[in-house]
């Protein structure tokens, strides 16, 4: 029988983390060679450092078809007057993502095993995941997380911690613009300096980015491709990101979302090929909602992976001696094609050879040990008292 004591223990252990949780740790990370934090690369910060010269004149821009940047009228793209032939594949304008110009790698959009959901999440690392990512890894799931460069310069922590559990990294720019209204030179800062702070926090070079709101066309494309980077876009949006308080629509309208993907899992919608699922660790109410389906997912798909593995990618990063389960190396880790796990068993066999040894001052690592160990405390009392997580 579960005592009192262990109820007031594991309340009072809660109360301390989320107070311990988005405190900006001192680190010994030095951004002075980045764009300046949520802001767009420009002439004040990049444009004219010697490392950003060089990597512009060394880039073959013939390769980057002639597109002018586009237009905001009033925060949203100026669609009106694009032409009805969409002559540069504009995704924002009718979905395209088979590129029309030539030398153009096509995006990715879907998962090509059948029944199988993609699982992703966009805009990490958030500084409030902590019971989030305890919550995947308690489940042995690994998940393709999108970083906003600005979030891993705020959080490197959070950014460590996702490398560290098996997620797969990808870029999601570095202040989170519609990229075809960005000027090539901007745009390439954008991708360039999140792939960059990756490597200097996480150690390892990325080789796949997602365009914040899917907005990208052919010449984005081709600066993407300049810096061996794969478009990966979505074939199901859980609008989450729409949800309030932050967007407008009510809970129960994700839900009915949520619930027609789950749907689909189970009336043979995904029986020839499988689904990249948007979903968002942007809020709490995003994260909390992804805990809320994940096993009506799980029961309804047949397999749950991240994209690396759906795409039988082992090796995701520019570093070749980092490898990742193939599809059928992810699918028989126990756990992670059968039911919702009950207490954590991380044993999956991402390989992490190189992320740099924590350059926290010591009073960080104190904190950063200390959350793991208040986590796992977590972990364990809820387990106990409520058999799972959630
Ligand atoms: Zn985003």
């Amino acid at each position: 029988m579960v005592s009192i004591s262990f109820i007031i223990l594991g309340s009072l252990i809660t109360t301390v983390l989320a107070q311990q949780q988005c405190v900006p740790y001192e680190t010994t990370f030095n951004y002075s060679s980045y764009p300046t934090v949520w802001a767009v690369p420009s002439s004040n910060d990049t444009f004219n450092t010697a490392e950003f010269k060089q990597l512009n004149s060394s880039l073959d821009w013939s390769k980057v078809p002639k597109i002018a940047p586009r237009k905001l009228v009033n925060g949203s793209l100026d669609l009106a007057n694009y032409s009805t032939s969409d002559p540069d594949c504009w995704w924002s304008y009718n979905l395209c993502t088979k590129p029309k110009a030539t030398g153009l790698q096509a995006d990715v959009s879907i998962c090509p095993e059948p029944g199988t959901w993609g699982l992703t999440y966009d805009d990490g690392p958030n500084c409030s995941h902590t019971v989030f990512y305890d919550f995947l890894k308690g489940n042995n799931q690994k998940a393709t997380m999108f970083f906003v460069g600005s979030n891993v310069a705020n959080w490197p922590n959070e950014a460590q911690r996702a490398l560290a559990d098996g997620h797969h990294i990808c870029v999601h720019t570095w202040s989170h613009q519609y990229m075809t209204t960005l000027t090539n030179e901007q745009a390439l800062a954008e991708l360039y300096y999140t792939k960059k702070i990756i490597k200097y926090v996480m150690g390892v070079t990325p080789l796949c980015w997602r365009p914040p709101f899917g907005d990208v066309d052919d010449r984005i494309r081709g600066i993407a491709q300049l810096l061996n980077l794969t478009t990966i876009l979505w074939n199901l949006d859980t609008n989450d990101w729409n949800m309030v308080p932050a967007g407008t629509e009510q809970p129960a309208q994700i839900d009915a979302l949520f619930q027609s993907f789950v749907d689909m899992g189970q009336n043979g919608t995904f029986a020839t090929s499988g689904a990249i699922v948007l979903e968002h660790e942007l809020n709490n109410g995003t994260m909390s909602k992804a805990v809320e389906w994940y096993p009506k997912i799980k029961s309804a798909y047949k397999y749950v992976v991240p994209i690396a593995s759906c795409l039988n990618i082992t090796h995701p990063y520019a570093e070749t001696n980092i490898t990742y389960p193939s599809f059928a190396e992810y699918i028989n880790v126990p756990n992670n094609s059968s039911s919702v796990a009950k207490v954590p068993s991380p044993t999956n066999s991402n390989t992490q050879t190189d992320s740099p040894k924590p350059t926290t001052k010591s009073a960080s690592v104190t904190i950063a040990s200390y959350n793991s160990l208040i986590s796992m405390m977590i972990a364990i009392l809820t387990a106990q008292l409520f058999g799972s997580f959630f």
